[in-house]
């Protein structure tokens, strides 16, 4: 039996490990390879009791070696939210450059297919609207979210070089905002802060006056976008997200309304450089993988509600 086997570097955060659990479902071996700086092993606890999944606890920005053939490899080791990249500046670039550079290497000495899990981040401010893959972007290359949004412009330039000059098979994904169960808590996005601070009866921290847009997208949907890249021949970047756009105020309200909470809504300072609008086209997706989100934002609140109603209060009771 030829069981394929995929490497998927950021495997125990969020989407990581979502991916983890849709290869096995598809029938691969799965490694998943993490440093557990932004990625938690109780995301994957659950795969540790399937024989094809296996865990290796190692820096991407090192040398890596896997073992054995392996027929793809997903890309998705990186701080990746705002408060994150912002208290882990260095390893946000390093990883984006040093270890994107790495994760090539052995996709190219094993010959797999490499997908690099890249971001809207690469539109910046964006002065397009909403945002098709041929915009370059309006990234401010020295401001707080510089780190990020730089480090992956070079991760796709480096994939492109990979492609271009040792034919390495590549795909680029530019994943939208895109929620669900095992966001963390403290990350400071605004999905996990609203729901946690709902779930506890907080106020609800708007930045700005609320009206600066994103458009979120379930993470069953994101996956299955990913999916179906990896098994396409699209080279160039395809963004992956869901188009429905809504202000930042309407997307707080609507989570308040989900939990059933009582919240009021407070409104803070609004970080630099924060976008003010952000929408994927997704008439290339649509077109080249007949793919498009199914999951509409309600159902994907409440798919997310019960996991974040367990983790908000296994936190209330831990001891002060
Ligand atoms: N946001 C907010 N309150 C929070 C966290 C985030 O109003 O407690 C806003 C943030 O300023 C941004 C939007 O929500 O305009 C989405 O933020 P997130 O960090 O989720 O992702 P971004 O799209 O900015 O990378």
């Amino acid at each position: 039996m030829n069981t394929p086997r995929v490497l998927i570097t950021g495997g125990a955060g969020f989407l990581g490990s979502h991916l983890c659990e849709r290869f096995l479902a598809e029938g691969y071996e799965v490694t998943c390879m993490d440093n557990l700086i932004t990625g938690a092993v109780h995301n994957i606890e659950h795969l540790f009791s399937d024989p094809r999944f296996h865990f290796e606890h190692r820096d991407v920005t090192e040398y890596i070696h896997v073992v054995g053939k392996l027929d793809a490899i997903l890309h998705f080791a990186s701080p990746a939210s705002p408060i994150d990249y912002l208290e882990l500046p260095i390893q946000t670039l390093k990883v984006g450059s040093l270890g994107t550079h790495k994760v090539l290497g052995l996709a190219r000495a094993k010959g797999a297919r490499f997908l690099l899990a890249s971001t809207s981040e690469c539109y910046g401010d964006p002065l397009v609207h909403p945002q098709s893959e041929d915009y370059w972007g309006n990234v401010n290359p020295v401001g707080p979210r510089g780190v990020y949004d730089e480090a992956k412009r070079f991760a796709e330039a480096m994939t492109m070089a990979y492609h271009r000059f040792h034919g390495v098979e590549t795909r680029i994904v530019r994943i939208f905002n895109t929620y669900g169960p095992r966001m963390r808590l403290e990350d400071g996005r605004a999905l996990p802060a609203f729901m946690s601070q709902a779930l506890r009866g907080e106020e609800l921290t708007v930045f700005g006056d609320g009206s600066q847009t994103r458009s979120f997208c379930f993470v069953d949907d994101l996956v299955e976008g990913i999916w179906r890249l990896l098994n396409s021949d699209e080279v160039q970047p395809t963004n992956i997200g869901n188009p429905a756009e809504m202000t930042i105020l309407e997307f707080a309200r609507k989570v308040v309304e989900i939990t059933g909470a009582g919240s009021e809504i407070s409104f803070r300072e609004l970080p630099m450089d924060d976008p003010k609008v952000r929408q994927p086209d997704i008439t290339k997706a649509r077109r080249i993988l007949g793919w498009e989100p199914e999951i509409a934002l309600d159902e994907g609140l409440r798919r997310t509600l019960a996991d974040f109603r367990t983790r908000v209060s296994a936190t209330a009771e831990e001891p002060v």
